[in-house]
């Protein structure tokens, strides 16, 4: 079993380079933003909780998250392995994560970041925002906003993780391509 976090500010390219890692390694893709809007859009409770932060640019809360995150993982349990992707984003989460994970005899085995600067960052989640519906990628200061909440709550996961030898970079810039095979590459040699 490989279970992979793929880290990264909003924007670095997580969700695209999920989709071909869950393919190649055969992994059960998780992602929490994805999660939040499907419940958003089928207006269950989950989403109505949610929809505020999430249009605002803020994390939800810990709590709420947790535990959507652990029922997904339980339901499917016979996965061969899980990429995280968009979780764990505050330390009580990715502590939350180490101690659900080790009940049930799992851990996690790298987190790899997705390294873009905020600059290119800004440009490419405006464009996103052009073609998808997401408030929270039309608007500048909501950007800006959820760069905020990486800087202050998510960007401390990477001591987190390196004390525990897991963390690693990859350069996110450059094609969607060559970005997937720097991924494969390191995988590779951690698997
Ligand atoms: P991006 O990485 O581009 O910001 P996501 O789809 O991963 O997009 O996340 C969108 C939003 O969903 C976040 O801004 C936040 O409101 C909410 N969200 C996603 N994952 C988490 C999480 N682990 N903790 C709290 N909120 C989350």
């Amino acid at each position: 079993m490989f279970n992979i976090v793929i880290f990264g500010k909003p924007g670095s390219g997580k969700g695209t380079q999920a989709i071909y890692l869950k393919d190649k390694y055969d992994l059960y893709h998780i992602s929490t933003g994805d999660l939040f809007r499907k419940n958003i859009t089928k207006k269950t409770g989950l989403g109505l909780e949610a929809k505020n932060y999430l249009d605002n640019g803020d994390l939800v809360p810990d709590t709420v998250t947790i535990k959507m995150l652990e029922n997904e993982v339980l339901s499917n349990k016979h996965a061969k392995g899980f990429i995280f992707d968009g979780f764990p984003r505050t330390l009580k989460q990715a502590e939350s994560l180490d101690l659900f994970l080790e009940s049930i005899n799992l851990r996690i085995n790298a987190t790899i970041a997705l390294d873009v600067n905020e600059d290119e960052l800004i440009d490419r989640l405006l464009e996103r925002g052009k073609i998808n519906n997401r408030s929270d990628d039309q608007d500048i200061e909501k950007i800006k906003n959820r760069f905020n909440e990486y800087n202050t709550k998510t960007s401390i996961l990477i001591n987190f993780y390196d004390k525990q030898d897991k963390f690693f970079s990859v350069d996110g810039k450059g094609s969607v391509n060559d970005i997937t095979l720097r991924l494969f590459d390191l995988i590779d040699t951690l698997i």
